[in-house]
């Protein structure tokens, strides 16, 4: 509309000093927040497999854009470690490396950055909030196993919004340091929903990670779209920006333990995140959102079993995780049949009632039988080296179009936000 109004006074002569380029240069929104959105694990047959359990597009359908290549400086197949080191920095390292160069070096995050910029900052995700893919964003250490190190380096960063699980990582020295240096602290859902007013939040709503959303109503936890919304929330107030990193790492959980429906109902909680993302976004005008998984886990495939077919609607009627159904078999796991009637509708062969109950590891018994019933296939319990599809949405959505590396996006967004990076 606005340039049908410039062209228009243009072409009347009103304005005939206006050029072409100064018309395009008003138009572009300057990006003055950025939510980088991150599905860990999710690849494009999770997305595939998503749209047939929904029964329509999802809403990331609508803002693909392109893919990355997620290769490690010494693997084909990274892990979450030097995946998200990066699409934090821009710089690939070895497998468990967390914003280290492979030498050891520490490397600047796009967090860090756009802090030190005077933007505020978040992270929050489902996992530990100490976990791989967050703490890429703020900590800098040699092994992602170093969680307990990796917290305190999470308040040193001045992280804004820490919301997600890993309160065992969190002693009382800690919280109290947190508390000193302004932070509120909740430990629920319910505590939660009470601090959108804080200017700084620590939500630790788990000991350890956070649960799959299967079995999230059997908590005290928030979801991941409303632990998104209240950081989006608080973080908006300052007028000079943010940068807030999501992530839905119960997906890539999922895709370890070869749950097919853990996976599609972990999607769609991000799904929901995502919703409430575009729609600050849509009425922002000013954010630029980028989506994308750091690696395919599981190594996923709608149809299998030498089928043409795939029944994916069959795991709408599951309604918890192998891991929980498990926690239900009595000692003998005799009950196999009653539990998988009761979680996931499903008449239990006798020849796979004695599979579960021999099994070594029943859950991936389970998870095998509920996964044969939808024909999906898994190739690993550890993550692919696929490409993965790259999202966005908002200004500068169309510099992620195309084939690009990891590694680049963190630099596109920089450039985009116009902060020192690197
Ligand atoms: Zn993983």
């Amino acid at each position: 509309m606005k340039r049908f109004v410039w062209l228009l006074l243009f072409f009347l002569g009103i304005f005939p000093f206006i050029t072409n380029e100064m018309i395009v240069a008003a138009e572009k929104s300057p990006v003055t927040n950025v939510i980088f959105m991150i599905p860990d694990g999710f690849s494009a047959a999770y997305a595939t497999g998503y749209r047939w359990y929904k029964g329509e597009n999802s809403i990331m359908d609508e803002m693909l854009v392109g893919m990355h290549r997620t290769y490690s400086a010494n693997s084909i197949v990274t892990d979450s470690a030097a995946g998200g080191t990066a699409m934090a920095t821009g710089v690939k390292t070895n497998n468990g490396m967390i914003a280290m160069s492979p030498t050891g070096e520490r490397l600047p995050t796009i967090l860090q950055a756009a802090k030190a910029s005077g933007k505020k900052t978040g992270l929050v995700t489902t996992t530990t909030i100490t976990y791989a893919t967050p703490a890429a964003f703020a900590s800098h250490v040699e092994d992602r196993k170093m969680e307990a190190e990796i917290a305190p380096q999470l308040l040193d960063n001045r992280v804004d919004v820490l919301l997600g699980g890993g309160r065992k990582y969190f002693p009382k020295t800690l919280l109290n340091r947190a508390k000193a240096e302004g932070y509120q602290i909740v430990t629920d859902h319910k505590g939660l929903s009470l601090k959108s007013s804080s200017d700084k939040l620590l939500g630790l709503f788990s000991e350890e990670a956070m649960s799959p959303e299967l079995d999230r109503h059997r908590t005290k936890e928030p979801s991941l779209a409303e632990m998104t919304e209240t950081a989006i929330q608080i973080l908006q107030k300052d007028k000079k920006g943010f940068f807030l990193m999501v992530e839905g790492g119960q997906i890539d959980w999922a895709g370890h333990a070869n749950d097919a429906a853990w996976a599609m109902k972990d999607i769609e909680a991000f799904e929901q995140a995502v919703e409430r993302v575009k729609e600050f976004a849509e009425e922002d005008q000013h954010t630029l959102v980028v989506i994308a998984g750091d690696h395919n886990t599981g190594g996923i495939s709608i149809g299998g079993y030498n089928q043409y077919a795939a029944n994916i609607d069959f795991l709408q009627d599951i309604k918890a995780t192998g891991q929980y159904m498990v926690t239900q078999l009595d000692k003998e796991r005799k009950n196999s049949k009653k539990v998988l009637k009761k979680y996931a509708n499903i008449d239990l062969t006798p020849e796979e009632e004695r599979k579960i109950q021999v099994a070594k590891d029943p859950e991936r018994t389970i998870n095998q039988i509920l996964s044969k019933r939808a024909l999906i296939g898994w190739t690993t319990y550890e993550h692919t080296g696929v490409d993965i599809p790259v999202y966005a949405y908002g200004p500068g959505a169309e510099r992620f179009r195309g084939l690009q590396e990891n590694t680049d996006l963190p630099k596109k967004i920089a450039k985009l936000m116009n902060i020192p990076f690197q």
